[in-house]
């Protein structure tokens, strides 16, 4: 990675020598990135970016699990991606899969819903996204006393479905996407608020799977993330 300037690391606000750290994982892409002008990178201090390609996998497996369950193009992908990391024993999703599908080779009943097992990962792995975006759209950072939550939501909603409805809001949307539409798409909306950090953040990842990260002041108790007002 290159050497970058001093300045303020955008995840932490520390100020150190900075390198560039891409906003959406490289990992998330799939087969073929974007050209290198579509990729939002920010500057990232060096402890930051340290780890975070391996967590950034991990969230990986964790989606293309998720996606070969509807025989998507990309299957054949992340299976060789999951598995590779699996055997460098990088991946307890995907080493919890292994086992799910042997319980279900014994006619066992499988175990409980994979998500929960990388939960902490993935909070870390979309706060760090959502940081970059706004820091990205917005041209400051997002103040560090600011709680950041992601759920994932129900497949109710195809991608475009939701996309619509975002497009209903009318201020300060922004969709952020690869080479193909079908493979990452993300819309964050700011409130009005002054401190200028309530958001919502919609991720959708190979038009499937739909994660949604909310932004609070901390002086705000912030209230359900999937409230009838987005929804
Ligand atoms: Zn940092």
């Amino acid at each position: 990675m290159p050497k970058n300037k001093i300045g303020e690391c955008t995840i932490c606000g520390q100020t150190s020598e900075l390198t560039r750290e891409h906003v959406i994982p490289k990992s998330f892409y799939g087969e073929v990135l974007p050209v290198k002008t579509k990729m939002i990178t920010v500057g990232s201090c060096i402890a930051c970016n340290q780890g975070a390609s391996e967590d950034e996998r991990k969230v990986r497996d964790l989606l293309g699990l998720e996606v070969m369950q509807y025989e998507h193009e990309l299957t054949g992908y992340f299976d060789k991606k999951i598995k590779g990391n699996t055997n460098l024993g990088k991946s307890k999703v995907g080493k919890a899969f292994e086992t799910q599908n042997r319980l279900k080779e014994l006619g066992l009943v499988p175990s409980e819903e994979l998500v929960l097992i990388e939960n902490e990962v993935i909070q870390k792995v979309f706060k760090k996204m959502v940081r970059g975006l706004y820091f990205y759209f917005w041209h400051e950072r997002l103040r560090n006393n600011c709680k950041i939550k992601t759920e994932k939501m129900k497949p109710v909603y195809e991608w475009y479905q939701l996309l619509e409805k975002i497009k209903s809001f009318p201020d300060h949307i922004i969709v952020v996407h690869g080479d193909n539409d079908e493979i990452f798409g993300c819309a964050g909306l700011r409130g009005p608020h002054p401190y200028q950090s309530q958001t919502r953040w919609f991720f959708s990842f190979y038009r499937k799977i739909i994660y949604i990260t909310a932004t609070e002041p901390e002086i705000y108790l912030p209230g359900p993330i999937t409230d009838k007002i987005w929804l």
